[in-house]
């Protein structure tokens, strides 16, 4: 039942990587229908959930701004939002196709196709079970959607982020250039902004440490790990006090 769960309201992550195929960009349906698979088994615990879309497979500001003189850096961040729109409309459908009711809300207005995120609403859709689907970030560019992640955390009063990735948590060095890294099970906010460890972006960390919301980076390929994460069990790196 629902009362014991370690973790009532969920802020979930989930990054542009998971909406396509390992190393490729654009969307794949069958991996968005996979990973609403996993979705459907913590939403049937009765967690609250809202999903933060990434939008990498599509388009990151940063590294398009690069490409051309042409293109300004905020237009570049403003493409990469509407990036993450794409996938929150796949993701949408697949959850819905899995019979888990779902809304949409994004921070950039276009009321044909979604709710604008309008905090209260959000709060009220959570509380009635439904997953709120958030994307277009936090509207304004310069940021990523780590940060938009932590900060709807934050106002949503979540319990926790679930950062859903294709690693196994956080490591000491890059697990793919060093192969002696090694994975925490556990670390404090602090170690990871001091070590400077690439697994969230530094403000999203920090806007978890002020508000002590636990993030859980977690891999989220490997089957089951989606449940375990929710129901607290030893899975990733946990990121805390
Ligand atoms: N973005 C932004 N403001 C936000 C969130 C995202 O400008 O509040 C842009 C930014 O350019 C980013 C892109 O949207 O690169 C896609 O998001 P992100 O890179 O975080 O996706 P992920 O790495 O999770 O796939």
């Amino acid at each position: 039942s629902s009362s014991s769960l370690p973790y009532r309201r969920v802020v979930l992550k989930l990054s542009g990587e998971s909406f396509c195929r390992s190393r490729e960009g654009g969307i794949s349906m069958a991996e968005v229908e996979a990973t609403s698979k996993q979705i459907k088994t913590i939403v049937d615990q009765g967690v609250e959930l809202a999903i933060v879309c990434g939008g990498g497979n599509i388009l990151r500001g940063k590294q398009f701004a690069a490409v051309s003189e042409a293109i300004k850096t905020p237009t570049a961040h403003y493409m990469g939002m509407l990036a993450t729109c794409i996938n929150g409309l796949a993701l949408q459908d697949a959850l819905e196709n899995a019979q888990v009711p779902t809304r949409l809300q994004t921070a950039i207005r276009m009321e044909n196709v979604a709710e604008p995120f309008i905090r209260r609403r959000c709060l009220r859709h959570l509380e009635k079970k439904r997953v709120v689907i958030l994307a277009a970030g936090t509207g304004s560019p310069f940021v990523t959607t780590d940060t938009a992640a932590a900060l709807r955390a934050r106002e949503l009063e979540a319990d926790v982020v679930l950062k859903a990735t294709r690693v196994d948590g956080i490591y000491s060095e890059d697990p793919e250039r060093n192969p002696h890294a090694v994975r925490y099970s556990e670390i404090s906010y602090k170690d990871v902004l001091q070590k400077g460890l690439q697994v969230m972006d530094a403000q999203a960390v920090h806007h978890c440490m002020e508000a002590k919301i636990p993030i859980l980076v977690f891999n989220f390929q490997r089957e089951g790990n989606m449940l375990r994460a929710v129901m607290g069990e030893k899975v990733g790196t946990l990121v805390h006090a």
